[in-house]
């Protein structure tokens, strides 16, 4: 079964994009932020994201929490279970999507990020998605929502994300239309149990979208 929640793209490409997530991997390690020097200090790790250089979904959440900078890998906590579990009630492997955040570094405590460390790190967020060409960019929460929409949408002022939640934003970019459906943080779900209903109807919006 094909799966078409993948970009068909050939061998050479997908090698020119390993190579050039790689090098974002090298700028983040290197990068001069507060959150990267309490990562060399705690000798723990940064979190450029994982999954299918071919996806055509990419996921964008906020921030590294514990989990993520013990692992590398974002998501792999509490959220990152509902995250799995949203995934899997459309039918798509966590493996064929691409999952990043817009800071790459855990802020201390699970604070929220500084508008300062949003503008510091999004140029590897911007990176990967010209590497990826997403057909969908699915911003989990509203920190990567508000990025998103204005940096690639023009949008102001960005919607909050109680009105934003499940909407399509259909914008214009150099490979074509992407569409921006942003979706309320796993977190939310965790907190608020009787939210789950609606990010998982939420989630229902993607599938139709490919
Ligand atoms: N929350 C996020 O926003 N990103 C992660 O990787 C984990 C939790």
């Amino acid at each position: 079964m094909s799966k078409n929640w993948l970009q068909n793209i050939s061998n050479k490409e997908l090698i020119k994009r390993t190579r050039a997530m790689e090098k974002a991997l090298h700028g983040v390690l290197a990068i001069k932020t507060e959150l990267a020097d309490i990562r060399r200090k705690n000798k723990t790790l940064p979190v450029i994201g994982e999954g299918d250089l071919a996806a055509k979904i990419l996921f964008i959440g906020e921030a590294p929490g514990k989990n993520e900078s013990l692992t590398g890998r974002p998501f792999c906590g509490a959220s990152g279970k509902l995250l799995d579990k949203m995934l899997a009630s459309i039918k798509i492997a966590r493996e064929d999507v691409y999952i990043a955040n817009i800071v790459k570094d855990r802020p201390p405590e699970n604070r929220d990020p500084k508008p300062s460390e949003i503008e510091a790190y999004a140029p590897f967020l911007d990176k990967q998605i010209e590497i990826l060409r997403p057909a969908i960019i699915a911003p989990l929460g509203r920190f990567s929502m508000k990025y998103i929409l204005t940096r690639y949408g023009n949008i102001d002022p960005v919607p909050v994300i109680s009105k934003a939640h499940g909407r399509c934003f259909e914008i214009k970019t150099d490979w074509g239309s992407m569409n921006v459906i942003p979706l309320y943080h796993p977190a939310v779900g965790l907190y608020t149990n009787s939210m789950q209903a609606t990010m998982f109807k939420d989630f229902k919006k993607i599938k139709k979208l490919l």
